[in-house]
């Protein structure tokens, strides 16, 4: 064994504690801690020849990269729909690399029993019924992927092709209607073999609304003639947090054809609290549901999870197996289910979250992060020189310059945030003006911290 990595293993308690320390004093100091990333980043070093050992690696990193990495973590940063990471969570994380399990198979390991426990209660905390099975994707992006893969073998089925054997052409042109599909939709089609110009845009409700109009939805599947088709539904959109009604668009399948999926990336979440669950009113009726985890779940990044009813096509599309031998009712191995094969025991960051707060303190980080964005939405209307581009419908405030929203003043708005340290939001277009979004879902975010976000704002918007 190599001298340093020999040091290494003799002394791992102390690594470990060092990295530990690190982390401590990092998670200390993130509410404090600018939140952009200052400056440029160093130039590249050259690849070490003899290596530095565990803690020298440490040492170059905390002095060379981590100044420099953002505060997303942290309360204030309101980019995106970036969530934080619980403190449960973040030793579920550390754990999943100590014991470094391979999900791929059951082989040798309760791991894979431990992702699938995980999933029924994820799927009991999102109102699912147990015909939707689920398995951990990396985000929301291949949790969409995942089901439109699904969706394809379904047109498959229905048109008679066996589309993982002949391909997506043998399907010819496929129709995949959505009111507000979030940009992933199209990767998703484009990795599909679809098509990004395949995705149709359907009419939305008049009146400031993202949700789609379920009439125009009708109309366009009636126009289709009988042909299968796609419907992704969109459970919170991004700009506005609008919701597409669910319960509505899965009673066309009475008279349609399509297979249903819904993208409730973050706003599956609405199903946590009384108050908002009737939002997502309808998801258990879809085909398949793309959840995030790393956004409203809080946990750290490369989690989310992808539902579906129709797990038999979600083998035809992943097994890995020539033939796939597995018993059509058994329970097969992840890696028939998803792209990888060799994948990390992810949903043990979410396992620890939900053991550690449980439904209620889940809920509580949704209820709170919706109160602290209506705090916001109301400070930003009270601002001469902003003015809200829609209602805050959930954790997201949409808002703009009063006067003169061009392009250059509002990316003049958000470099004067970011370079606040104090806040970090991102731009966005919203109904043709260009706007900013401040989307709450991280546990730390507190009315103090609504409060200091609210001053920047008034102070680079005067
Ligand atoms: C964030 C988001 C995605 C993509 O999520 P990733 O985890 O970044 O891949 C997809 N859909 C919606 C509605 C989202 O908010």
């Amino acid at each position: 064994m190599h001298r340093t990595l020999a040091d290494d293993l003799s002394r791992l308690p102390e690594l470990l504690q060092s990295a530990r320390d690190v982390a401590a004093r990092e998670l200390a100091d993130l509410a404090e801690r600018p939140v952009a990333a200052p400056g440029p980043a160093p130039g590249r070093a050259p690849l070490p020849d003899e290596g530095a050992g565990g803690t020298g690696a440490l040492a170059r990193f905390a002095e060379r990269w981590a100044p420099g990495f953002s505060g997303s973590a942290g309360p204030r940063y309101l980019g995106f729909v970036t969530g934080g990471a619980t403190p449960a969570s973040v030793a579920g994380d550390w754990l999943t690399s100590a014991f470094d399990q391979n999900l791929s198979g059951a082989g040798g390991s309760w791991a894979a029993e431990l992702e699938r426990e995980t999933v029924a209660w994820l799927r009991e905390l999102f109102g699912l019924g147990e015909a939707h099975s689920g398995a951990f994707v990396t985000g929301a992006t291949a949790s969409n992927t995942v089901g439109l893969a699904i969706a394809r073998e379904w047109l498959g089925e229905r048109l008679g092709v066996d589309v993982s054997r002949a391909g997506a052409a043998a399907l010819g042109p496929v129709d995949v209607l959505s009111g507000s599909p979030h940009s992933s939709v199209a990767k998703a089609l484009s990795v599909l073999g679809i098509g990004r110009d395949r995705l149709r845009r359907v009419p939305l409700l008049p009146g400031n609304r993202e949700a789609v109009d379920v009439t125009a939805l009708e109309t366009a599947l009636a126009e289709l003639g009988g042909r299968p088709a796609i419907v992704v539904a969109n459970a919170g959109t991004v700009n506005t947090v609008d919701f597409d009604d669910l319960r509505a668009i899965a009673a066309l399948k009475e008279r349609y054809d399509f297979w249903l999926h819904v993208d409730a990336a973050f706003g599956g979440f609405a199903a946590l609290c009384p108050e908002y669950a009737a939002l997502v009113d309808g998801l258990d009726a879809a085909d398949s549901v793309c959840v995030d985890l790393h956004k409203w779940l809080n946990v750290p990044y490369d989690a989310a999870v992808q539902f579906t009813r129709r797990r038999d096509l979600q083998v035809a599309v992943f097994h890995n197996a020539s033939p796939y031998l597995g018993p059509p009712t058994g329970e097969p191995d992840f890696l028939h289910l998803t792209p990888e094969n060799s994948r990390r025991l992810r949903a043990l960051p979410a396992w620890f979250s939900l053991v550690a707060y449980g439904r209620a303190g889940h809920r509580e980080i949704v209820e709170r992060n919706v109160a602290l964005a209506r705090r916001l939405g109301e400070g930003i209307d009270a601002v001469p020189g902003l003015r809200l581009l829609a209602p805050v419908r959930l954790n997201v405030v949409c808002f703009t310059l009063a006067q003169d929203p061009s392009p250059e003043r509002v990316d003049a708005l958000e470099r004067a945030v970011a370079d606040s340290g104090e806040t970090y939001v991102t731009p966005t277009v919203y109904g043709g003006v260009p706007a900013l979004r401040a989307a709450f879902s991280n546990w730390r975010t507190t009315e103090t911290d609504t409060r200091r976000v609210l001053e920047v704002l008034a102070a680079a918007s005067a």
